[in-house]
């Protein structure tokens, strides 16, 4: 019988082959974008499962699109620049090294 894939191993799918922010991971999904918060709990239990099964978990950090600014690694999107206020950012995107 065919097991249909979770929500996380999906995205564990996604992000294995490619780089993907939030955003991406949520339009490649068609899933509404009210849904970020929840995708945010997906990530960090991808984190988790990660740190168990030994793989690497690559944050690569967000950036201001109006001044360039990088943002420290994290894996919460911040919400403006600390240097010139802009909320034009640039998600962070998350890549998985199995
Ligand atoms: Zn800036």
């Amino acid at each position: 019988m065919h097991k249909k894939q979770t929500l996380v191993e999906k995205i564990i799918d996604m992000i294995r082959k490619r780089p993907m922010s939030l955003s991406d991971i949520i339009f490649e999904l068609e899933l509404d974008r009210k849904t970020k918060t929840m995708m945010l709990d997906y990530i960090l239990k991808i984190e988790r499962i990660a740190k168990q099964k030994g793989w690497k978990f690559i944050v690569y950090a967000a950036e201001c699109k109006n001044c360039g600014f990088q943002f420290k690694k994290r894996i919460k999107p911040p919400s403006k620049c600390p240097r010139c206020k802009s909320q034009r950012i640039m998600e962070q995107r998350y890549y998985l090294k199995i």
